[in-house]
């Protein structure tokens, strides 16, 4: 007959792996039979490639504030139940060295690798069968029947862990979502984050001369008890606008709207230039800028205000007022972002409201669990995508080994 299971995880990234451990480091011998399915060659392929190579696996940070989702409170108890503490006690062990980079982000010192080793010894014990698509799950008496190219699987519990939509050629497919429809769970249309935007020629006439430039700045959206803002660096780019700052924003940007960037986030730059001005003298307004903006940027604002050359003295309070406005309030338009293709994350996927915070099992469901990136729950750049990767995992874990 078919090949029996006690628990199927579909999915070795980050949440696939770290749910298998965990269910056999707290069920002991009674954790049954697990296999890891995955149709990539290698697991944890996007912790490969993490955190530019050395995996930012979690923040110090975090907390239900640092995640984008339907409804911010449901992470909270996985978020709980399992800390950036607990991820480090692991580390340690581990004997992987770490640092603190800056914003609370933890980062190996070595590589990315030694995390993935982590997770598969940690997991030893399980099976890790590779090189397998799931194209399917199916309801089965009180099991499931996993459906893949080859041999079908029956299982008493499903956990998915098959990410998101970002980075396909990295593996990502939406064959979590589609389990979920299968399923009649609700979803949040998932859409790319922490992904660079797109935008208009008129801003990129200003944006390309500049490439390569990175300042600090703030970068908000709405308006508000809605607005959110993110000080970090902004990056000038022949597309336009990037760096962390810009990626952060785009987790919350939607197609139509506008965002502001302030230039000077410690400074009233308007009121600043008129009290320049009033000692008199003889400066630039290029030169001026330049106590808040590098002298490329600074030269590029006045010529773009038809200020190139003038001087301070020669100006106007409305023309000082409109200059502090372009350096506090820059705002802009984007007109799209760059998409699967290179989106960090996806923001949205399986709505919380079909799944037990404590557990991650779907509540109309017995035995089918969501966990990780496929789940309404989108981390700010920074490690707290893996924490919730590990933490909803535990989640699941814990409910699967007291089952
Ligand atoms: P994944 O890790 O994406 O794992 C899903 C697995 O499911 C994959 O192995 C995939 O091959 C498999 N799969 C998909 N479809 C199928 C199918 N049909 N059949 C079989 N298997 C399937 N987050 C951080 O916190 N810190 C960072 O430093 C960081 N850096 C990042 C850098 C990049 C370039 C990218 C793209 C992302 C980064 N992230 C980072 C985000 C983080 O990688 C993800 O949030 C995290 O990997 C999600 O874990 P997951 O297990 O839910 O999904």
């Amino acid at each position: 007959g078919m090949e029996q299971v006690d628990t199927v995880i579909l999915g070795a990234g980050a949440a696939g792996l770290f749910c298998a451990g965990s269910i056999l480091r707290q069920a002991g011998e009674r954790a049954g039979r697990i296999i890891v399915l995955d149709h990539a060659r290698a697991p944890g392929e996007k912790i490969r490639i993490s955190g530019g190579g050395r995996c930012n696996f979690t923040n110090l940070a975090t907390g239900r504030d640092r995640f984008v989702s339907g409804n911010p409170r449901f992470a909270a108890s996985a978020l709980a139940g399992f800390t950036p503490g607990d991820f480090v006690a692991l580390v340690d062990r581990a004997g992987i060295a770490w640092h603190e980079k800056t914003l609370g982000q933890l980062f190996c010192d070595g590589s990315a690798r030694q995390v993935i080793d982590m997770l598969l010894h940690r997991m030893r014990g399980a099976e890790l069968r590779l090189g397998t698509a799931v194209a399917g799950v199916e309801r089965a008496g009180d099991g499931f029947v996993v459906a893949t190219p080859g041999e079908p699987l029956a299982a008493r519990r499903v956990v998915v862990a098959t990410g998101g939509k970002s980075i396909p050629k990295m593996g990502a497919t939406g064959i979590g979502y589609d389990i979920a429809a299968r399923f009649g769970l609700a979803l949040a249309e998932p859409r790319a984050g922490l992904v660079p935007l797109t935008f208009a020629q008129q801003d990129l006439d200003l944006c390309r001369p500049l490439a390569g430039l990175s300042v600090a700045a703030e970068v908000s959206h709405g308006a508000g008890r809605r607005r959110t803002s993110f000080r970090d660096g902004l990056l000038f780019t022949h597309r336009g606008l990037s760096g962390p700052a810009i990626l952060q924003i785009s987790s919350f940007w939607r197609p139509g709207e506008e965002i502001a960037v302030d230039l000077a986030p410690d400074a009233d730059v308007a009121a600043a230039l008129r009290e320049i001005r009033g000692q008199g003298g003889r400066m630039a307004v290029a030169s001026a800028l330049t106590r808040w903006l590098p002298a490329r940027l600074a030269e590029a604002i006045a010529a773009e205000a038809g200020l190139a050359g003038a001087r301070l003295a020669d100006q106007g309070n409305a023309t000082l007022d409109r200059l502090g406005a372009r350096v506090n309030r820059w705002a802009l338009r984007p007109v799209g972002t760059e998409g699967w293709r290179t989106a960090e994350v996806t923001v949205g996927g399986v709505d919380t409201r079909a799944l037990d915070s404590r557990s991650m099992q779907v509540k109309s469901v017995p035995g089918l669990y969501f966990i990780g990136e496929v789940v309404d729950v989108t981390g700010w750049l920074g490690g707290y995508n893996f924490q919730w990767a590990w933490a909803s995992a535990h989640a699941a874990a814990r409910a699967i080994a007291a089952g």
